[in-house]
């Protein structure tokens, strides 16, 4: 039976890293990293995402400065905030909680966000740093991965990986991360031919596209770690409904090493790397050198 790794135990121990980097930051720098999330329109799941990233920050001894606007708000005024958040000092890190309503041009918002503030790594300047290996804050999720994957495996290098999905979110950060890893890195879509050859070839699979029991026994080459990025809820008979990943998990674990849960795998790497980039970038813009928070804490 594979390994179940624990991203909820992984993410407790980075934030605690944090948390005590933050204190010593203060207290040697005066230096109190600020994280603002701005929030736009009423979608329930993105009030718990913006709630709980809010929280966290706070606990790991960030400021943290809350932004919600109606749908209503207009392009220019959510540009002029977000050119506000840029000039505050006291912000290191802006977060836009994406989906925003379709009145609305989303990279518009993203190209406006100062990259040295750019949390979410999605700013094409960011993006662009990532690939051709300079220093750039790096998208939450892929970024979580990452880690959960060096300290299951070590080097990465020489390795099969595959990964399933290629969103400027995760699948495509992915990918980039892992051939800087210097991974042999293959990268399926909807279109790709024959998924299940091509998983099956994965030393390490990852999958995010949002297709519960996409990947089964049969993709799996045996002794794959496989991280499970996706997140799909499911209706249950009292209404309420149950989160699945896009890997049938009791099947994989029949043949994989190593997986991760869903929940309690990705997910909860994700914000707590969302707080590591705002250390990052407070780090940054005082000119120190960030701590070097993936591999070690
Ligand atoms: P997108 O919908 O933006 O991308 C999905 C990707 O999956 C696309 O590249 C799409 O291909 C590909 N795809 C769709 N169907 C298939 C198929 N049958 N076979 C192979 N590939 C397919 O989603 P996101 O990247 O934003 O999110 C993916 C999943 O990860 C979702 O479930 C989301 O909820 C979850 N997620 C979880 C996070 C976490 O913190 N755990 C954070 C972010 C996302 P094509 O490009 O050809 O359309």
């Amino acid at each position: 039976m594979a390994h179940i790794i624990d991203g909820k135990a992984r993410a407790a121990r980075l934030r605690a890293h944090i948390g005590a980097t933050v204190a010593e930051l203060k207290e040697s720098r005066d230096l109190e990293p600020g994280l603002a999330v701005v929030l736009v329109g009423e979608d329930p799941a993105s009030q718990v995402y913006v709630r709980n990233k809010a929280r966290q920050a706070r606990e790991v001894g960030m400021r943290s400065f809350e932004h919600r606007h109606p749908t209503g708000i207009g392009q220019a005024e959510l540009l002029a905030l977000v050119a506000s958040l840029n000039r505050d000092p006291a912000v290191h890190g802006i977060l836009v909680q994406l989906p925003l309503p379709a009145h609305i041009a989303s990279h518009e918002v993203i190209t406006a966000i100062d990259p040295a503030k750019d949390v979410d790594g999605f700013h094409p300047i960011n993006v662009g740093r990532l690939s051709i290996g300079l220093d750039a804050l790096v998208p939450c999720t892929p970024l979580g991965c990452l880690i959960l994957l060096r300290e299951q495996l070590g080097t990465l290098a020489g390795r099969e990986a595959v990964v399933v999905g290629r969103s400027n979110i995760v699948g495509k950060p992915m990918a980039a991360l892992l051939l800087r890893e210097s991974c042999t890195v293959t990268v399926a879509h909807s279109r790709t031919r024959d998924l299940g050859a091509v998983c099956r070839r994965a030393e390490i699979l990852i999958t995010a596209v949002g297709h519960p029991g996409l990947v089964g026994r049969n993709e799996i080459r045996p002794g794959a770690t496989v991280i499970d990025v996706g997140m799909n809820r499911l209706p249950r008979p009292d209404g309420g409904y149950r989160l699945v990943g896009d890997v049938d998990l009791a099947a994989a674990s029949q043949v994989a090493a190593a997986i991760t849960p869903v929940p309690g795998g990705v997910g909860p790497m994700t914000i707590a790397c969302l707080l590591a980039n705002t250390l990052t970038a407070a780090c940054r813009q005082r000119g120190l050198t960030p701590p070097e928070l993936a591999g070690a804490a």
